[in-house]
């Protein structure tokens, strides 16, 4: 009898997770194991803000899949998705493609725009390597531009951050540690540059604990980040963007504008045909789609609704994970020929936003509030926690924050 194969499509937390379980799980003889990713490395999506603003290179954030998928076990693939076709169990690559008896989507999220005017063609998205690293890059050539031109070129000093969800926080806290370092490095004032952060709700980081909410905005404020909030970015050009407030719009000039308010499923999941809603497929409890008895999906494609609720839980590393742990073992079950497949139960063990290098803000199991250090030392632990979980000791000690203190 042929072996059923199963691929998995994107190495983020989910795809990769699922892939290292299944590596344990299921012997040789049971399954074909193949994990098809864009790239040859895996990346912390969670650190993208740190290399976007410059304080943590991008290699650090990045690892390479080899290293913690057992080639012996796994077949990868490194090629770039562009289909599927769940009717006939295949997969279209840019380079052939594959077909299977299981399938695993974990392609991740992309950023959603809205269908706000000029946005996708002007503004700078955060979400991969590649996006974070130009906005690095993007930045610094801007400072260094400063001081070439004999006007006042202030657009090329002013930083826009879209959106004050946890991205955008995160995103603000490390820009605040950066600029002084950008100011010496290239010679400009420091009280010229303006960073905003523009937000269409009234407060940063809607329904978290308002206090802490209060003590980061506080924080981030004190650092120099001007906070728009009730103010909705209309259009984005070459030149900057239009912002509206009580029905009165401006013009902010900037040539640094970063857009992190709001992401979606990829939109291959769309285009291939599963239904969705903001791009993410609403998965049965035991995270198969709602069609298709042999795929399943993980991470920011999935949106999993707990029986009876209203609004799906939010697209997070944390549950990416978790799913990872579900999907692995419903598809031990499915190859060894078990239909009893378990339900997804999420467990979250809390929230870490980090406000820059040794600030941040946090709750954990359920009620306990942290800020300032100790919320920092606890988003270093969540981090190594799971460096731990994918590659063991070797894998924490090259590539984790084990200096705590900065
Ligand atoms: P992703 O991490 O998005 O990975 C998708 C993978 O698929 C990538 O390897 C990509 O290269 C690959 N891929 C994509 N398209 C293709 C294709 N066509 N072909 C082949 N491969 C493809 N969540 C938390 O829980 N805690 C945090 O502290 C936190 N911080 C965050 C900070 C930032 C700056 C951002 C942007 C998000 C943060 N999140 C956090 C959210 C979290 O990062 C996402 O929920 C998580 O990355 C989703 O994981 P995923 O497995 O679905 O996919
Ligand atoms: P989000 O959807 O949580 O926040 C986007 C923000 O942008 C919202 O506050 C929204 O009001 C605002 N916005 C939308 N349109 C706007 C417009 N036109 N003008 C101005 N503001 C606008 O998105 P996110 O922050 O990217 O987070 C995505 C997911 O990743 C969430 O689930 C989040 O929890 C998770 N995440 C978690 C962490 C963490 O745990 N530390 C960090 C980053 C992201």
């Amino acid at each position: 009898m042929n072996k059923p194969s199963i691929v998995v499509l994107g190495a983020g937390y989910g795809g990769i997770m699922t892939t290292t379980k299944l590596q344990k799980m299921i012997g040789d003889t049971e399954a074909d194991i193949t994990l098809v990713n864009k790239h040859d490395y895996h990346y912390q999506t969670t650190w993208l803000h740190e290399n976007a603003a410059g304080t943590l290179h991008h290699d650090r954030t990045r690892l390479p899949i080899k290293d913690v998928v057992n080639f012996n076990k796994v077949n990868f693939v490194q090629d770039t998705v562009v289909s599927i076709d769940p009717d006939n169990k295949v997969v279209k690559l840019e380079d052939g493609e594959l077909t299977y008896d299981y399938l695993v989507i974990g392609l991740g999220f992309e950023s959603a725009t809205f269908g706000i005017e000029g946005l996708g063609e002007n503004a700078y998205m955060l979400n991969n390597i590649n996006s974070a690293r130009r906005i690095r890059d993007l930045i610094e050539y801007n400072f260094a531009q400063y001081n070439i031109y004999k006007e006042d070129r202030q657009d090329l000093i002013t930083i826009v951050v879209g959106g004050a969800g946890f991205t955008g926080i995160e995103l603000v806290g490390e820009l605040a540690n950066r600029i002084p370092e950008l100011c010496q490095e290239y010679d400009v004032d420091p009280s010229k540059v303006r960073l905003l952060n523009v937000e269409a709700g009234p407060t940063a980081l809607a329904g978290f604990d308002e206090e802490l909410v209060e003590y980061a905005m506080n924080r981030l404020e004190e650092k120099g980040v001007e906070f728009r909030l009730n103010t909705m970015i209309k259009s984005c050009s070459e030149n900057g963007i239009i912002v509206e407030k009580d029905g009165e719009q401006e013009e902010i000039a900037s040539k640094n504008v970063i857009w992190a308010a709001g992401v979606r499923g990829n939109s291959i999941v769309e285009e291939s045909g599963f239904e969705v809603g903001r791009g993410r497929v609403a998965v049965r409890q035991d995270l198969r789609t709602p069609d298709y008895d042999d795929v399943f999906v993980v991470g920011d494609c999935a949106a999993f609704f707990e029986e009876g609720a209203e609004r799906p839980f939010p697209p997070t590393a944390q549950i990416a994970m978790q799913m990872a742990d579900t999907a692995a073992h419903n598809l031990k079950q499915l190859v060894n020929g078990q239909d009893e497949l378990e339900g997804f139960e999420p467990d979250i063990k809390g929230t870490v936003a980090s406000l820059g290098h040794t600030d941040a803000i946090g709750v954990i199991f359920d009620d306990k509030k942290l800020y300032g250090r100790s919320a920092s030392i606890m988003k270093k632990v969540i981090d190594n926690r799971y460096l731990l979980k994918l590659g063991g000791v070797g894998l924490l000690l090259k590539k984790g924050k084990l200096d705590m203190y900065h």
